[in-house]
């Protein structure tokens, strides 16, 4: 398993320098928040980590390897994002199949010398369906299956949307604001469902969030994000406790 290191990241839109100059390291398997108000650059930071944008200057190291320059889908990682993006004609273990069908096609395109030696198609089937049956046990959604999208709940979409993610083992999860769609009931309870799946998954989650609340409940650590920078970068209850300057205190709801 890998740490996740940012170095020197800036990224500007136009004239806008949106991140100036990010360093964060991210350790393996715990729940690091990124959270800040809205515009301070989480998002975008989240997709340099994820290779969906790219930055102008500084590196992204994830374990040993540095991946600049490597696209989105070789890089291991899983996004989920607020919008389910699940696919409306396909049911929830179709869906959740998509990712692995896809990655084999992308490795056979690219090695095309390699499609040879690749398992045959019915061998390949049933390790597919063993990986959606075992996401699909640890997120509990075994009688969703069978199910489209438009016969679940909101919380139900969310876990398939997770599901997808989780069935090619990715090295972390990367969440921008998963649960902004969802009523306040669910998102609180959503909020302790994320906790117990990081801790039986032991998996790295980074999770962008505008919401403090969110932020102090879930994470192993939380870095508070303003204009482009990492403010401060520790375990909810240190910041809490004592923030690193009047704005954090502010953000964080801290009485000092
Ligand atoms: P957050 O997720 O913290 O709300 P974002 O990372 O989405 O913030 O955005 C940070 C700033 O960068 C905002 O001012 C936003 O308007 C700008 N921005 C983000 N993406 C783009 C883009 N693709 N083109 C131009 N400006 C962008
Ligand atoms: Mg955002």
């Amino acid at each position: 398993m890998a740490n996740i290191v940012l170095s020197r990241i800036e990224k500007s839109f136009s004239q806008e320098r949106v991140l100036k100059g990010i360093d964060l390291e991210i350790r393996d398997g715990e729940f690091l928040t990124l959270v800040g108000p809205s515009g301070c650059g989480k998002s975008t930071l989240l997709r340099i980590i994820a290779g969906l944008e790219a930055q102008n200057s500084g590196s992204v190291r994830i374990g040993e390897r540095l991946v600049d320059g490597v696209r989105a889908s070789d890089r291991d990682l899983a996004m989920v994002f607020q919008s389910y993006a699940l696919y409306p004609h396909l049911t929830v273990k179709e869906n959740m199949m998509t990712p692995l069908r896809l990655r084999d096609l992308s490795v056979a395109q690219r090695l095309p010398m390699l499609g040879r030696f690749l398992p045959g198609a019915a061998g390949k089937l049933k390790t597919m369906s063993q990986a959606v049956a075992e996401t699909a046990e640890v997120l509990k959604i075994e009688p969703l299956l069978a199910r489209k999208p438009g016969q679940l709940s909101g919380g139900q979409r969310q876990r398939a949307a997770l599901g997808r993610a989780m069935v090619r083992r990715p090295v972390a999860f990367l969440m921008d604001e998963p649960l902004s769609n969802l009523d306040a009931a669910l998102r609180v309870h959503m909020r302790t469902e994320l906790s117990d799946l990081h801790r039986r998954l032991a998996s790295t989650f980074i999770y962008v969030t505008h919401d403090q609340a969110e932020a102090l409940t879930m994470s192993t650590r939380m870095a508070v994000m303003m204009g482009g920078e990492i403010l401060q970068l520790d375990t909810p209850s240190r910041i809490y406790a004592d923030p690193a300057n009047r704005r954090v205190a502010e953000f964080v709801g801290s009485p000092k």
